[in-house]
């Protein structure tokens, strides 16, 4: 006899994070986890130096001035924000509040893995809607709502497609969602997003009793190593969160750098800036190639590498040999696409010219 974990925990594929390793003695340039070419804001490296003289101390358990300055920027009330270590923890501790053994929690065919696995993790079961050309299809999803459904998650827009919904197809969704549902608006990219029919979930939050808006430091602050995330909910669902999460659960550090970057709003426009253009530039560029990318709002992009002559995989391997690390999604159901984050000029153009003489073999 030994202990064994709960049921279904085994059944959890791990999650798999962008590899970060390529062959020795090349220059890495890594592309695979959506993270900012540009960095942190020099203001947050030096709020995150500063609270280096306090480790001692315990941070402060309701991160009370970072939720102030989050509710300043992004006019929000404070008393409606929670923060946690990565929105990461936000999805599990929301999952752990609403959801129990049997109960279903709703996502998108290609939607992002974590839902699943803190799904899994309460022993639910996990359903995903189909989608039509890599893009959340709001009727499939209300149509695959049964009793059992708790959440339904939506990463707006997506990780790994790069595509979003519109404003009033996340309103056509919530309108026609059971009111007990909760509406998780995962708006790790939003910061990012320009067209004009994208909102963020905001709006939805203020005017509903069961939408969620789950929002990242670790995209474009370019604070991933720190894990520091929020969300914005009804007061009911903060309460609810509060009594579960661990009382001291992100790190005075993260909090100070936090506060810091969030204010450089000058840094964040011209990180924005900095993405569109080569986001831009990469996909006219692959596109030229011959290749399929698919439309992105984010920071990165999908490109299918076709079957008849080649494989993502062997893409994947040919730059890698290159010191060119992007993601393989096969385990996001898209075995025949690369998903590349958009880095700095050399390295965007390093992947245009290694994917040129990859398809020329
Ligand atoms: C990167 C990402 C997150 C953020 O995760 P953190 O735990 O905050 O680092 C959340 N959702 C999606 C869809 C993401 O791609």
């Amino acid at each position: 006899m030994r202990p064994t974990p709960n049921a279904g925990i085994l059944d959890i594929a791990p999650y798999v994070g962008g590899k970060s390793t390529a062959k020795a003695g090349v220059r890495v340039v890594k592309l695979s986890s959506n993270e900012t070419p540009l960095g942190a804001s020099p203001a947050a490296i030096e709020a995150y130096k500063e609270a280096a003289g306090n480790l001692h101390r315990y941070p402060d358990g309701s991160a009370t001035k970072l939720r102030e300055t989050i509710a300043e920027v992004y006019n929000l009330p404070s008393g409606q924000i929670v923060c946690g270590a990565g929105s990461d923890e936000l999805i599990g501790l929301l999952i752990h509040a609403y959801v129990k053994a049997d109960d279903e929690v709703l996502i998108s065919e290609h939607g992002f893995l974590m839902y699943k696995i803190y799904a899994q993790s309460v022993g639910a079961k996990v359903i995903f809607a189909p989608e039509k050309n890599l893009r959340t299809d709001v009727d499939a999803i209300l149509k695959a709502v049964t009793e059992k459904t708790k959440i339904v998650f939506i990463a707006n827009p997506n990780n790994p497609t790069g595509s979003y919904i519109s404003a009033s197809e996340m309103k056509h969704l919530h309108d026609n969602l059971p009111k007990n549902v909760i509406l998780a608006i995962d708006d790790a990219y939003s910061e990012y997003a320009t067209p004009d029919d994208y909102s963020d979930g905001s709006e939805l939050v203020k005017t509903s009793e069961n939408t969620v808006m789950l929002r990242t430091f670790s995209k474009i602050y370019g604070l991933s190593a720190l894990r520091l995330g929020w969300m914005f909910a009804p007061a009911h669902i903060i309460d609810a969160v509060n009594r579960i999460r661990g009382p001291f659960n992100i790190s005075t550090p993260a909090i100070s750098a936090g506060i810091a970057a969030i204010r450089d709003t000058g840094f964040t426009q011209r990180t924005k800036e900095f993405n569109r253009k080569w986001l831009d530039w990469l996909n006219t560029e692959i596109t030229k190639l011959g290749l399929t990318v698919h439309p992105s709002i984010g920071n990165f992009l999908i490109v299918e590498i076709p079957v008849e002559k080649h494989t993502a995989y062997y893409a994947n391997a040919y730059l890698l040999e290159r010191g060119l690390i992007v993601r393989e999604v096969v385990n996001y159901g898209l075995p025949n696409c690369l998903r590349i984050s958009i880095g700095l000029e050399e390295d965007n153009k390093a992947v245009v010219s290694a994917l040129k003489e990859f398809l020329s073999k």
